[in-house]
């Protein structure tokens, strides 16, 4: 998110925020809406954005996505009413949904710090739906028995219970962690001074901005559901999960 947004993002330091009070800050019947604090994912890092409502002087705006750009746009279901310019709304996150991507995330890191402590490859993209995901690997040989042992491994952390935690580092800090350093995915813009850190107790840290749960126990029971071969070195693990 750039730095110019003008909307506070609540979800960043309390993931379990589902109400909150708000101002509208701007209305744009292209675009959506601006809040002064918000909650909802704007999308990001592989997560979809949230869906969830605004109410506001009796009526309810249904928002359905998030457009980023220099602000964060809550996009309302076609036909829902906007409220203008200094409205005051109360929002909320839609919560089955969000649980979900939450729970799906954490397990996606789950995945990639397994795979790398047992063999040793690194991530080169993901994505996810709610309790579906995958992520692509660079690995030259999957072994026999790979799919099963990576489905074992991974319910064992989660029965482990791990704390998984959000926080800050200035960019310097967080580019000192080995393991930010091989989780990046994508260059951090060079603007970026804080970096905010997901970290799985001993089991993997990633620079990350999504929303996660707070153990590995609320990930719920993991399943590989496929091994592709997508060319050379280019494995796609799909998985999912209990609902
Ligand atoms: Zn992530």
């Amino acid at each position: 998110m750039p730095a110019s947004s003008r909307t506070h993002r609540l979800e960043l330091a309390d993931s379990t925020l589902r109400e909150w009070e708000a101002t509208v800050l701007h209305t744009d019947p292209e675009l959506g809406i601006i809040l002064d604090r918000s909650a909802f994912y704007p999308g990001g890092g592989g997560q979809p954005p949230d869906h969830g409502v605004l109410l506001w002087g009796g009526v309810q705006t249904r928002i359905v996505d998030v457009r980023r750009g220099d602000d964060q746009f809550l996009v309302p279901l076609d036909g829902d009413p906007l409220p203008p310019a200094g409205t005051a709304v109360r929002g909320a996150i839609e919560e089955d949904r969000r649980s979900a991507l939450m729970r799906t995330h954490s397990g996606l890191h789950l995945l990639s710090g397994v795979v790398f402590r047992d063999f040793g490859a690194l991530v080169t993209g993901s994505n996810m739906d709610p309790l579906t995901g995958r992520l692509d690997f660079n690995l030259e040989e999957v072994p026999p028995g790979f799919k099963e042992a990576v489905e074992a491994a991974c319910n064992i952390e989660v029965d482990a219970d791990r704390a998984i935690e959000a926080y800050e580092l200035d960019r310097d800090a967080a580019f000192a962690i080995p393991d930010v350093i091989r989780t990046a995915t994508n260059l951090l813009p060079p603007g970026i001074e804080i970096v905010r850190i997901v970290d799985i107790k001993g089991l993997d840290v990633q620079a990350d901005g999504g929303t996660h749960v707070a153990s590995t126990q609320q990930i719920g029971r993991m399943r590989v559901v496929k091994v592709e071969n997508k060319g050379k070195g280019f494995r796609r693990i799909r998985i999912a999960l209990e609902s």
